[in-house]
């Protein structure tokens, strides 16, 4: 079906102004999916806890008038976000509000995760950050200059993570600022950037950014965030070509989520998607156990059964490295 006229004009504006524009209740929401809240389990407590934040890129790629969408689900505030599920809590992930204060977090042998901002393009249900009381935080730059200046003394780390949040929230101009200070630390061989935009606002992908990143003399990676087929526009792919073209390497990490991608032809069907346009698929995370997020929990023992199915359908570089945070511990742990 061809788009409605006001929807072609919105993507011919530029990131800043269609994030602007983006959904921020459910009625107009349903309406533009041609649902109706009055059918849908929605809670305007869920709402009020954490705003719903869908921009019209990705609520394009929903099925129209179907209550059960895979990327709806992600996004729309409902009444399951109020129980209570045993073994969820606000700080799941341990040291993140901490961490954020100081803008690094390092964790694992030679790799930084460099936080400078706190907000999102989207707010997705499952997300840790849903809890936190940071969502606008913005790094000073005196704390960046510190940032920077430990990362400078610290010759043991070879690569930095842009991270958040989501990094690419940041105008251009900061993250040239950002990326060039790092290309001046000798002992550092990659940045990488960790973003779900690409995916959900893929007019953020532009060419002054693409300049910046193609003018390091670092490796630069990009991971970004999809978890359904649906996910991958025409837009997405655009934007993921240009940024392939430009010596780029893209990885993707997704979440294991009830109702979204609990389900061994929905994995595959991602992955081959996802490499047929350039990105390696790279981990599936278990559910971090935050507050509100319990009904979108796949157990482990689940998990592990579909990727056994998922395994015995790819190649193994189809295949992500299904992993899970464990607060104290040295790297991610691979549980396949
Ligand atoms: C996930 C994570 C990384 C990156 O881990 P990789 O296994 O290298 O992808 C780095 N630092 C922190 C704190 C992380 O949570
Ligand atoms: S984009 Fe990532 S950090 Fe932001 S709300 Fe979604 S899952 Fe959380």
């Amino acid at each position: 079906m061809p788009e409605p006229q006001s929807e072609i004009q919105h993507f011919t504006k530029n990131w800043q102004q269609q994030l602007a524009e983006a959904f921020n209740n459910i009625e107009d929401l349903c309406r533009y999916l041609h649902l109706s809240p009055d059918d849908l389990p929605v809670s305007d407590i869920a709402a009020e806890n954490f705003p719903l934040r869908v921009p019209l890129s990705f609520a394009a790629c929903m099925e129209k008038g179907n209550p059960h969408d895979p990327l709806l689900r992600q996004v729309l505030p409902i009444k399951e976000e109020l129980f209570a599920y045993p073994g969820f809590s606000n700080d799941p992930v341990g040291d993140l509000a901490a961490a954020t204060q100081v803008g690094v977090l390092h964790k694992y042998h030679g790799r930084v995760l460099f936080i400078n901002t706190g907000s999102c393009a989207i707010n997705c249900r499952y997300c840790f950050r849903r809890n936190f009381p940071y969502a606008d935080l913005q790094l000073s730059k005196q704390k960046e200059d510190a940032a920077i200046q430990a990362i400078q003394d610290d010759p043991s780390i070879s690569e930095v993570i842009l991270s958040g949040g989501d990094p690419l929230l940041l105008s251009d101009s900061r993250l040239t600022r950002l990326i060039r200070q790092l290309d001046g630390i000798k002992h550092l061989k990659r940045i990488r950037i960790h973003s779900r935009l690409p995916i959900v606002l893929p007019a953020r992908i532009t060419d002054e950014f693409i300049n910046t990143l193609t003018q390091s003399p670092k490796q630069i990676i990009i991971i970004v965030h999809c978890n359904h087929a649906n996910e991958i526009s025409d837009r997405v792919i655009a934007a993921c070509a240009s940024l392939k073209n430009s010596g780029i390497t893209l990885f993707n990490q997704s979440v294991l989520l009830r109702g979204v991608n609990d389900n061994a032809e929905v994995l595959g069907e991602l992955s081959e998607q996802l490499f047929s346009h350039g990105i390696t698929p790279y981990y599936l995370h278990l559910l971090d156990k935050a507050t509100g997020t319990g009904h979108f929990e796949v157990s482990e023992a689940e998990a592990l059964a579909l990727m056994h199915q998922v395994q015995a359908a790819l190649p193994g570089y189809l295949v992500p490295k299904l992993v899970k945070e464990q607060a104290g511990a040295t790297s991610k742990q691979t549980i396949l």
